[in-house]
């Protein structure tokens, strides 16, 4: 396709159907996703994507493009090393909350203080679904799952918290829910340069029937207008609010990348390589 030709959603799907369960909160964030991405006009040569394990982690089967669905948990690290053996590529990582706060979770930190310029949706539905329906990572204290079938004593992570503590240089939190808004915020922290992370609030009408649709409903509200997105104490102040899920751009602090700064180490070992090869030829003076 020529680089001016306007792109559509159906550009970015695969042949295969998804297989997720009817009315899961998955579909919105595919919808968003490929929104998002022909609003962009993303060459689908010029993107990678990849995955963990879990619902959400079958996402790279349903997009046309290159893509690896990887072990569970290790879906940042895998997108690290895209990003650093093909820097120009758009590198996009999607997974559930338990693939990316449990199993991968000593990733998260680390891949946002580096920020290196990958972005990652987080389909957060607060259970595990694949395996049908265990405690997760980020479901809350009194949950009935298939591992905590009188409740779970565990205080769940909050990812935006988590993140913002991490200094991600974009935090955001969407609602499957509302896939407008939700392509809104994956189309801006693709364009982010840096490490960007989307929350998105994703339904399991399977395995948790309490955080569905309606309840959420009643609980999603958007960040208000007078939030200055680089201030990171009023968006833990936000994230820590009880009894709702703020939804928007928490935290936006563009900062070197990883990339830029191994440019400037680059240039300094180039410097030093000459230098020592400056004392090298002294040296072969006293030879
Ligand atoms: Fe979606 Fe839950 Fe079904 Fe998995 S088990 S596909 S998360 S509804």
């Amino acid at each position: 396709m020529p680089e001016t030709s306007k792109r559509i959603p159906k550009d970015y799907r695969s042949d295969l159907k998804p297989v997720w369960c009817a009315g899961c909160g998955n579909f919105g964030t595919l919808t968003a996703m490929t929104q998002a991405l022909a609003e962009l006009e993303i060459d689908p040569d010029r993107m990678i994507m990849t995955s963990g394990i879990g619902c959400a982690s079958r996402f790279p089967y349903f997009m046309k493009g290159y893509a690896l669905h990887g072990v569970h948990g290790r879906a940042l690290p895998v997108a690290i090393g895209m990003k650093a053996a093909r820097p120009e590529l758009t590198v996009i990582v999607v997974g559930g909350d338990g693939d990316g706060f449990s199993i991968g979770g000593g990733h998260v930190a680390h891949t946002a203080r580096k920020n290196v310029d990958i972005t990652y949706i987080v389909a957060n539905n607060s259970i595990y679904g694949l395996t049908k329906g265990q405690t997760s990572p980020t479901s809350s204290i009194g949950q009935l799952t298939a591992t905590s079938p009188f409740g779970a004593t565990d205080p769940p992570i909050n990812p935006v918290m988590q993140l913002l503590s991490a200094d991600a240089s974009f935090v955001a939190r969407g609602y499957t829910g509302q896939p407008k808004e939700l392509r809104e915020l994956i189309l801006r922290a693709i364009k982010h340069p840096g490490f960007a992370i989307v929350e998105a609030l994703s339904p399991c009408p399977t395995f948790n029937k309490a955080m569905s649709f309606q309840w959420l409903n009643e609980r999603v509200i958007p960040i208000p207008a007078t939030h200055d997105p680089r201030n990171r104490l009023a968006a833990f102040a936000l994230a820590m609010e009880e009894g709702k899920f703020y939804t928007g751009v928490f935290y936006e602090n563009p900062r070197p990348t990883y990339h830029e700064y191994k440019k400037v180490l680059e240039e300094r070992a180039g410097r030093f390589e000459d230098d020592t090869a400056g004392i090298r030829e002294l040296f072969s003076d006293f030879a």
